[in-house]
Parts: structure tokens; C-alpha cells; sequence
């Protein structure tokens, strides 16, 4: 009879929730009653066990909440980049420019020879300067993209005017080969300081 008592109470006893008198009268039948220690150490750890198995199945589910989470985490990054990437090229780095596209012509101001260049589809002009380009040379890049509303390239984002100084020194070391090298997407164009000079009707 004393045992079955014991028994019935040892779950709760396992589990912390039996009164300190019970404790001590339980500890004390245990260790007196081999057949009750046996079936204690056994529901010990069965109920260990069990814990830990309950604890798993309730944190699965967040492992796999997890899993979802970053996966849609990095399809936004993923969706995002490709949204900045789409846009920066539209509206920043754009593409080259075809040479039919570009209207050029030439003007003499305040003593400089301009070489203005204006992209007739009114798209927004970036011309590239090659720095490695020296010598009786320049190098100008065109590449043209959208204008967008947020670009602040002033009223005319589809112009640009290259500039040279006509004075004593460039008139000194005025060379046949001295020229701007524009690259198109189509072909390179060569324009002469001579011919320009000639066209301006400027004095040597
Ligand atoms: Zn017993």
C-alpha cells in the first residue's frame, strides 16, 4: 500500500511539486524499497527524455520560421540590388552613345575655342575624359542615359562643351596631329585643332 502511494507521487516528486514532507517521506521509502528506487531512477529518465523530445518539436517549427525568414530576407536584398543595378544603369551609367546621335559644332568665346557637342534625342550626355590619354591628344567617351528627375545637370543635360584656350602657347605648338578623339559606339571620330581653326576662320 505505502509503495503504490509512493509511486503515484513520485512524478510529481520528479517534478519539484510534491511538499518538503512529503519529500523526505518519499526519499525516505526510496531508500529503503529497492523496487521503488528502480522505478524511480527509470521514471527519471523517462521524463528527461520526454522533455527533451517536446522541447525539439516545439523548436522545429521556429527553425524552419527561421529558414523561411532569411531566405525572404535575401530575395529582397537579392531584388533590391537588381532594382538599384537596373536603375543605375538607365539613369547613371547608361550606354554608348551612336555618333548619329550627337550633333557637334564649334564656337570661338572670350578668346577659347569650344567644341560643343549635344545629344539630339535629349537624353542626359556624360562625356568621359581618359585621363591616360596625353600628348597632342584627348580622349572624350560618350555615353548617354534617361534623365531622371532627381539628376541636377542644370537645364541641359544633354549638352556639353569642351573648351581649349586659343592663346600665344596653343597657337605656338599648334601641330597637324593635335586633335580630340571621340569614341562613339559606332566609330571613332577624329577632330583636328587645324580644321577646327580653319572653320572658325581663326589667325594662326
Ligand atoms: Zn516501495
Amino acid at each position: 500500500m505505502k509503495c503504490e502511494i509512493i509511486r503515484d507521487l513520485l512524478p510529481s516528486y520528479i517534478d519539484g511539486l510534491t511538499s518538503e514532507e512529503s519529500n523526505l517521506e518519499i526519499e525516505k521509502h526510496i531508500n529503503e524499497c529497492s523496487l521503488c528506487n528502480d522505478i524511480y531512477d527509470h521514471m527519471r529518465v523517462e521524463m528527461k527524455s520526454q522533455r527533451i523530445i517536446f522541447d525539439e518539436d516545439r523548436i522545429k517549427p521556429f527553425k524552419k520560421l527561421n529558414r523561411r525568414i532569411l531566405k525572404s530576407v535575401v530575395a529582397t536584398v537579392l531584388i533590391c540590388a537588381m532594382l538599384v543595378g537596373v536603375y543605375l544603369y538607365f539613369f547613371t551609367f547608361g550606354w554608348k552613345v551612336n555618333s548619329e546621335d550627337m550633333n557637334i559644332h564649334y564656337d570661338y568665346k572670350d578668346g577659347s575655342i569650344y567644341i560643343e557637342f549635344e545629344l539630339l534625342d535629349g537624353r542626359t550626355l556624360t562625356p568621359i575624359l581618359d585621363r591616360h590619354a596625353f600628348g597632342p591628344e584627348k580622349v572624350i567617351n560618350f555615353r548617354e542615359c534617361f534623365s531622371s528627375i532627381i539628376d541636377d545637370r542644370g537645364e541641359y543635360p544633354n549638352q556639353f562643351s569642351y573648351g581649349i584656350e586659343y592663346n600665344e602657347y596653343f597657337r605656338k605648338n599648334l601641330d597637324d596631329d593635335n586633335c580630340v578623339i571621340l569614341n562613339f559606339k559606332d566609330k571613332t571620330e577624329i577632330l583636328y585643332y587645324k580644321d577646327i581653326v580653319k572653320e572658325l576662320k581663326l589667325k594662326k
